[in-house]
């Protein structure tokens, strides 16, 4: 894909109130969206936060040595190890769903966790967003009113934290995944239709067990 400059956010997206597109004229939102994710801006520049500016002056935090920008996928882990303090998982956009696509277990343990969101448009152009909000960026996909914990490895949400901290101890161990639910009306009855699968066997009985009521 080719190099990635700001791209607007995609109406869907922009109305669950759940990600920051920072509005930038270079190929640096890896690096304003990390560290929007980090909160380096005050609560008070909240107005802000959707602005390359008020990032600047933090690029330095970010050891991005050796490292393109715009950062592609490939090159995330290397950023991980350069910054020993800052974990990252992408989420890919892909029109109709959000699929993780890049997450390693040491999610969640180190001191700052930051979550993106890559889309792409028309010319092959990729462009990162910072998720301030999993729940609210998952919720309408779950279809789910409530505040839910979400797991970073396949998207399940949970309602309570007890309940996701049990269940990525062993999703964790998988690579990242997708649940696709099916849609009523059109997958979702499963029908045994491989018969040809079947082992020949050499009788079949068939039992009436009607025949074994007494009579009245
Ligand atoms: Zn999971």
């Amino acid at each position: 894909m080719a190099v990635g400059t700001f791209i607007p956010t995609p109406k869907h997206i922009a109305i669950k109130k759940a990600i920051v597109n920072i509005h930038s004229s270079d190929n640096y939102c890896f690096q304003y969206s990390v560290l929007a994710g980090m909160n380096v801006v005050s609560i008070n520049s909240n107005c802000h936060k959707d602005q390359a500016g008020v990032y600047k002056p933090f690029v330095h935090l970010l050891n991005i040595d050796g490292i393109q920008s715009p950062v592609p996928i490939s090159s995330i882990g290397k950023f991980e190890s350069q910054n020993p303090d800052i974990s990252v998982n992408v989420f890919y956009h892909d029109g109709d769903q959000i699929v993780p696509i890049h997450t390693l277990t040491f999610t969640d343990r180190r001191k700052h966790h930051v979550t993106l969101l890559m889309i792409t448009d028309n010319h092959e152009r990729f462009h990162y967003l910072s998720v301030q909000s999993m729940s609210r960026l998952v919720a309408s996909q779950v279809k789910s009113k409530y505040k839910c914990y979400v797991c970073h490895y396949c998207l399940y949400p949970f309602r309570k934290e007890d309940q996701l901290k049990q269940h990525t101890i062993m999703c964790q161990q998988h690579q990242s995944q997708q649940i696709i639910y099916p849609t009523p009306g059109k997958d979702d009855v499963l029908k045994f239709t491989k018969i040809h699968y079947q082992f020949p066997v050499p009788f079949v009985i068939y039992a009436d067990f009607e025949c074994f009521l007494g009579e009245e």
